[in-house]
């Protein structure tokens, strides 16, 4: 591994440094900037924005989009992606019929305050259902819903819920504890992966930007960038579509069989999710050709990340930012999603540009 130095510095120490990194880098490149307040930026006195840059032609045939934060703390992985592909050039790269759209931290108060979910306890990948329909049901998350997220925590309540998981995992298999936990659950409003009631602020916005900004092109790729699922700095392309479907066979032909997986199948990483932003990039562009993926960077092992997703959860509705292990279970959570490590960033990087350039290629 070559010591990059300047690679580590695409990658920020919190939200305010990340952004300030995105917005110079796109106007260096000569990018267009548009910045969306978020309303939780009333509550903390922090100005918390979703900002998108433009590069390329208004009216482009073809458009790349880079998602980042969907999952608030995984931004530090997305932004420095996004950052280091704007100082390394990416705008001189572009084809003329192409268009670049970056959207850096879509969940703003979750990439500040080391959340995993949003402002509303909500998890954006799974708030992107039709909200005027009936929920999906997850009887197995009911099930296990005290186990997942307990109302205290303690090393008791650490062991009997490890055994309840161990018991599951027993009887049902661990892919099925997988889907069971994260594939998403619309009843317990302070439960982990929990889809909301309602679009929120960040699925409002996508849209508005969707329609704005991406509705006249003919084809559309998006990379969702996230991290926490798999082995350590490995990207793993992830698609909702069936193998049949045109846009699982665009991916494979783009990035490779060995690193594009299908949720559907069951060989992913990631369990396979309703309500997710891939899926609705194609409801939201009914005449474009739709290929979204995400783009998954492994961290620590499952059980590790989900310990941190559970402890944070547990601080954040019960525990209060002033308990004696907030800063502990915070730094946990953070490092869960973002390892202090300069290789698994440099990794991250030249993966995540050798994928962004294969779409380009292929657009
Ligand atoms: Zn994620």
């Amino acid at each position: 591994m070559p010591a990059d130095m300047q690679v580590n510095e695409y990658f920020s120490a919190d939200y305010q440094q990340a952004r300030r990194a995105f917005l110079d880098a796109a106007l260096a490149a000569g990018g267009n900037v548009e910045s969306f307040l978020n309303p939780a930026s009333e509550q903390g006195g922090e100005q918390l924005f979703t900002d998108i840059a433009l590069l390329g032609p208004e009216d482009a045939e073809n458009i790349l989009v880079l998602m980042s934060g969907t999952h608030g703390v995984e931004g530090f992985g997305g932004s420095g992606v996004q950052v280091g592909l704007l100082r390394e050039g990416i705008s001189g790269k572009l084809l003329p019929d192409t268009g670049l759209v970056m959207i850096h931290a879509v969940n703003p108060y979750g990439f500040a305050n080391l959340r995993r979910f949003n402002e509303d306890n909500v998890d954006l990948n799974r708030n992107f259902v039709d909200h005027s329909q009936a929920y999906p049901e997850n009887r197995e998350y009911d099930q296990l819903a005290d186990v997942i997220a307990p109302r205290r925590l303690s090393a008791y309540t650490d062991v009997s819920s490890a055994l309840s998981v161990l018991w599951y995992r027993l009887r049902h298999g661990s892919a099925r504890l997988q889907h069971a936990v994260t594939h998403g659950q619309y009843a317990h409003p302070q439960g982990l992966f929990y889809g909301g009631h309602f679009a929120t602020w960040s699925n409002r916005r996508l849209h508005e930007i969707a329609e704005r900004y991406l509705a006249g092109a003919a084809r559309v790729v998006v990379i969702d960038l996230h991290t926490g699922l798999g082995p350590y700095a490995y990207g793993e392309v992830i698609v909702n579509d069936p193998e049949d479907a045109p846009a699982y066979q665009r991916a494979v032909t783009w990035w490779g069989e060995e690193r594009v997986k299908s949720t559907i199948k069951g060989e992913s990483v990631s369990a396979h999710l309703s309500g997710t932003i891939k899926m609705a990039f194609s409801r939201m562009l009914p005449d474009t050709e739709v290929t979204a993926v995400g783009l998954e960077f492994g961290t620590l092992p499952p059980m590790e990340v989900f310990k941190a997703i559970r402890a944070e959860n547990w601080l954040y509705h019960h525990g209060g930012p002033d308990h004696a292990d907030a800063i502990k279970i915070k730094q946990q959570l953070l490092r869960a999603f973002y390892p202090d490590d300069e290789l698994w960033k440099y990794k991250v990087w030249e993966q995540g540009r050798l994928v962004v350039e294969q779409a380009l290629v292929n657009l």
